[in-house]
């Protein structure tokens, strides 16, 4: 499995996404750099993929009156991601990697707090019920590589490992020893995938 290779610009936006640009994002703290990854899945409707309704939300115009979920539970949020991967494997970028997304919430990495202060946020458009894509993997293991060559990167976290009991993404579909075998990544970068 091959994907089209990423790079990260000095902007940190990654060369080879599609670019849209989200307002929700701030600067990370003084000398704040991403050392950790993140996975989630997000699909809007919920299970429903397809559609611009993920991007509409990280660009806050998302038509709340759409659908009974959004109304319910979308209404006023202001989140981003730096990224989501589409089910085609499509790249799309929202938030500059050098600059601090909202996507991991109340959060905790080996009692480090406030996650989103040094990660990078990766959406799958996915459910935690549902396979993901072959491509998927393959774009996502492609900009692992991207972002591990530009920034410190220490390790991978599932948005469930960090936010254990809140969060429950991306899932028990998401496959974690794919993505290290297409990452070639040694073991130390999972260390929540320790036996
Ligand atoms: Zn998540």
């Amino acid at each position: 499995m091959s994907a089209t290779p990423f790079a990260v610009g000095d902007d940190g936006w990654v060369r080879g996404a599609r670019a849209l640009h989200s307002p929700n994002f701030e600067a990370r703290p003084i000398g704040a750099v991403p050392t950790l990854i993140v996975i989630h899945n997000i699909s809007l409707p919920p299970g429903r993929f397809g559609g611009s309704a993920i991007a509409d939300l990280f660009l806050n115009r998302l038509d709340c009156d759409a659908h009974p979920y959004y109304d319910a539970h979308l209404r006023g949020l202001r989140v981003s991601s730096h990224f989501v991967i589409r089910r085609e494997g499509d790249l799309e970028q929202f938030v500059s990697c050098d600059a601090r997304a909202w996507h991991a919430g109340v959060s905790s990495f080996f009692g480090r707090e406030r996650c989103n202060d040094f990660s990078v946020g990766i959406e799958l458009e996915g459910a935690d019920d549902q396979p993901f894509e072959p491509a998927q993997y393959a774009t996502l293991a492609s900009l692992v590589a991207a972002l591990a060559a530009h920034y410190p990167i220490e390790a991978l976290a599932g948005h469930s490992d960090i936010a254990p009991g809140r969060k429950t993404d991306p899932g028990p579909h998401f496959d974690w020893a794919r993505l290290q075998r297409e990452t070639a990544l040694a073991d130390r970068y999972f260390p929540y995938r320790r036996a």
